[in-house]
């Protein structure tokens, strides 16, 4: 449903002067002048859906509540700047949770120098609703795109995938800070972040930049709770890493030389893998590790 109610919608937008990247990337990219762009995102999440207020610390749910909209500014390579929050808090909900959830969003902002900038609190009989709007800013023309990805590029991922349900969704380090430092060196040609599974998010990035790619399937970088989730539902540990959310890592596409040189001198924080190259075409398929090749269908967390 998602994908075809932003396509109608990004048909809908009529062009603006200051619109320079408009709704359907990570984030909007908006002309302020002065040779810098305002970068802005906004992400809703609801209780049963992205947390569960029964079950979860108040706390951890704050931070994952501007941790995934910082996830955003990175995928555009955005220095992130400022948050606003808004909130539908359940009327039942006792004074000291709400600060817990507040003290939450706070520790995460001040961990990467970003101001609390306002909001909205509403109070009513329905769950918990949070929605988070991030601004960052980028020098004019240097945001990271969807589209732009290069045929013959590498493939980068900035972290073992897979198994994030089993807590990492909501501990996730935001890639702000790496993502800086990358754009500060390496000239990557598209990227976003990994939200809905990389091979879902991957056929995003590929139908934007119009292009396909080719996965070693035996460099996917598995995460131990992917091995961990798999031992349970019999899932194999590859399925997880190709397909389940909220990995939030960065999925970068950039020339082959700047892919090995990441590799060869990592960035601080993250640990950067080589997943395959773009093609040709359309689609994706998996080379195992004795060359065979197999259709890869876009699977991933569907909203
Ligand atoms: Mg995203």
């Amino acid at each position: 449903m998602e994908l075809e109610l932003v396509d109608w919608l990004r048909s809908r937008i009529p062009p603006h002067p200051a619109l320079i990247i408009p709704p359907g990337d990570d984030a909007a990219v908006l002309a302020i002048g002065a040779g810098q762009q305002l970068v802005a995102t906004t992400d809703m999440l609801m209780d049963g859906v992205d947390f569960r207020l029964t079950e979860h610390d108040p706390r951890v749910i704050g931070r994952k509540c501007l941790a995934v909209n910082l996830s955003d500014l990175a995928a555009m390579a955005a220095r992130p700047l400022a948050a606003l929050v808004a909130v539908a808090l359940p009327r039942s909900w006792p004074l000291d949770q709400v600060q817990a959830f507040t003290e939450g969003v706070l520790e995460l902002a001040a961990q990467h120098e970003v101001a609390l900038a306002g909001g909205d609190t509403n109070v009513w009989e329905g769950p918990l609703c949070v929605s988070v709007t991030a601004l960052g800013e980028v020098a004019q023309g240097r945001a990271w795109r969807r589209a732009g990805a290069q045929i013959g590029d590498a493939l980068v991922v900035t972290g073992p995938l897979g198994g994030s349900i089993l807590g990492r969704h909501f501990t996730f380090e935001p890639r702000t800070r790496a993502a800086l430092a990358i754009a500060e060196r390496y000239e990557v040609h598209a990227a976003m972040d990994l939200s809905d599974g990389l091979l879902l998010d991957l056929s995003r990035l590929l139908r934007e930049s119009r292009c396909g790619a080719e996965l070693d399937l035996h460099r996917i970088p598995i995460s131990p709770s992917a091995v961990e989730l798999a031992a349970r539902d019999g899932v194999s540990p590859l399925d997880h890493a190709l397909s389940d959310g909220e990995d939030f890592e960065l999925l970068l596409s950039l020339g082959q030389h700047d892919a090995e040189r990441l590799i060869g001198d990592p960035v601080p924080g993250i640990h950067s893998t080589i997943i395959g190259r773009v093609t040709a075409g359309t689609g994706m398929v998996g080379r195992d590790v004795q060359g065979c090749l197999a259709h890869l269908p876009p699977r991933g967390y569907v909203h």
